[in-house]
């Protein structure tokens, strides 16, 4: 075995004068590598993955007409995307580190299987990127005569010397297969059999290849100047656990259990929901928080089992469990993205709560939203008097929210129990953000006032959630903390938590 994962850099070299983009090939293996073996030796044709010379022949002439002079370094034993793992796309990282400076692009040649999860994972290692990293690959190899390795590979070299060809820089990490040029961390595989095998079903194609090929400038990342470094490290055990109907929650305590697991992504139905049973709440909860089972809380990471659309814990009464229990919302990942950047922040944020800020956060372009979450529990809010009000004092919002970008926002208040005082008299519970001295005179038309709840509505209250985006937009701002008020008018309140939480848009 090889030192280096990857072969030594071989380099087509053109004059001077003809060139005009450098673009580095990284072979890594996968279909779009297969030759045919010699069939006078084995008797019937077999495929086989090309060796670096054999596809270096396959691959130059595409760039060279162009006035692109193309570099290649290759696993030291391409492999089935099958095979690659994450410290893999930390050698395919260290390739490109090494040649950051030799080349103006990079091409990641890949299986199409795991070709989505290396895209994402790169797209989280690769700080500060000025250059494109596009990966590809193929349906059918390289030398099969209906082959659509060529198109990929033709139009992946296009657009990593775009400079060349006259096409707009993409400083990020793509993924380019068929028609389309997704962000790589948008992408999932979802067909085997079709030419165009991946799409990005919460994101647009960042591009389109036709005759032409269009790409949408407004959608691309802009270059980021700073030095590119590649993080190294990636958390080595993160367990996928899928519910599905049979799921139990004996078995789902097992799967915690498992010793040493760094952290979980929960893959869960529609917005991020699971069985209600609460056997499989206290389960999640002590995993979550750390209970007596556990030397450590374990980062549970909740991705929802649709292919579109986007987790909102708490919608529903079989999410807002999850949670209470300090579930972090995984917003709309793919799967692929959601493992590339779990294993990614666990090695890189150790503090618990900074890391659950910083994976519902929006960090290279993988999710829509950002979420600021907000919650006290009930040690936290102060109750005065005969219980007629809950005070949950001023709290700052994580991370580099901005009022502008705040897209909407919900309240939700786990386990509201109101005690009425006297059935005779009007009584009501009113919610407010930011107005401490809220109190039984405080109009619900106040700019701070989110809803109210009367008579007849308040033996229904239990787990409640309002949108609370207009109040947010008015009252909210980076600067100040933030609070929230019940007040009860002529009744006892009490509440488990609250959660306010804000979603701001990714930018
Ligand atoms: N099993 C192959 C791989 O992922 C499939 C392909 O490349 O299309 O390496």
């Amino acid at each position: 075995m090889s030192k280096k994962m990857y072969g030594e850099l071989h380099v087509e070299k053109m004059s001077e004068s003809r060139r005009k983009s450098r673009v580095c090939l990284i072979y890594t293996g996968g279909t779009i590598g297969m030759v045919e073996s010699d069939s006078s030796v084995s008797g019937s044709p077999r495929l086989r993955p090309a060796t670096l010379v054999e596809l270096m022949k396959a691959v130059p002439k595409l760039g060279k007409k162009e006035g692109i002079e193309l570099g290649m370094v290759s696993f030291t034993r391409p492999v089935d995307s099958s095979d690659v793992l994450a410290k893999h796309w930390i050698e395919i990282g260290k390739a490109i580190e090494e040649h950051y400076e030799e080349f103006d692009g990079f091409v990641v040649l890949h299986g199409t299987d795991t070709m989505a999860f290396t895209a994402s994972g790169l797209s989280f290692i690769l700080n500060n990127l000025d250059k494109p990293v596009v990966i590809t690959g193929s349906q059918l190899p390289i030398a099969h005569p209906r082959t659509d390795a060529l198109a990929n590979l033709t139009s992946a070299i296009y657009i990593a010397g775009h400079e060349a060809v006259g096409l707009p820089l993409i400083p990020e990490v793509v993924l380019c297969f068929a028609d389309l040029i997704l962000r790589g961390n948008r992408a999932t595989k979802v067909s085997s059999a079709q030419w165009q095998g991946f799409e990005s079903p919460n994101f647009p194609p960042l591009g389109r290849i036709g005759e032409h090929i269009k790409i949408r400038k407004d959608l691309c990342m802009s270059p980021n100047r700073r030095k590119f470094f590649v993080d190294k490290t990636l958390a080595g055990d993160v367990k996928v656990i899928p519910v599905n109907p049979g799921t139990t929650p004996q078995q789902l305590e097992r799967d915690l259990k498992t010793t040493g697991i760094d952290g979980v992504i929960l893959q869960t139905y529609g917005t991020g929901n699971m069985q209600t049973s609460p056997e499989f709440i206290e389960t999640i909860w002590e995993a979550a928080k750390g209970g007596e089972d556990y030397d450590r809380r374990i980062p549970i990471l909740n991705v929802t089992q649709c292919l579109e659309g986007t987790v909102e814990m708490g919608l529903y009464e079989a999410s807002s469990g999850l949670l209470e229990a300090g579930v972090i919302s995984g917003l709309d990942l793919t799967h692929e993205a959601a493992y590339g950047k779990i294993v990614w922040a666990i090695a890189k944020f150790k503090d618990s709560e900074n890391l659950r800020n910083q994976l519902q956060f929006n960090q290279r372009g993988e999710q829509s939203e950002n979420l600021h979450e907000l919650s006290w529990r009930p040690e936290e809010s102060t109750q005065a008097g005969a219980g007629d009000h809950i005070f949950a004092s001023g709290k700052n919002i994580p991370g580099g929210f901005v009022s502008e970008d705040l897209k909407s926002a919900h309240i939700r208040i786990q386990k509201l129990k109101v005690e009425i005082l006297d059935k005779s008299k009007a009584h009501s519970v009113r919610i407010f953000i930011n107005n401490p001295n809220a109190d039984e005179e405080s109009s619900i038309n106040e700019v701070n006032a989110v809803c109210e709840f009367v008579e007849g509505e308040l033996s229904e209250l239990g787990n409640i959630v309002r949108d609370a985006t207009k109040v947010a937009e008015t009252v909210i701002n980076a600067n100040n903390p933030v609070s929230v008020k019940l007040v009860a008018v002529n009744a006892k309140i009490y509440c488990r938590s609250i959660i306010l939480s804000l979603y701001t848009a990714a930018n």
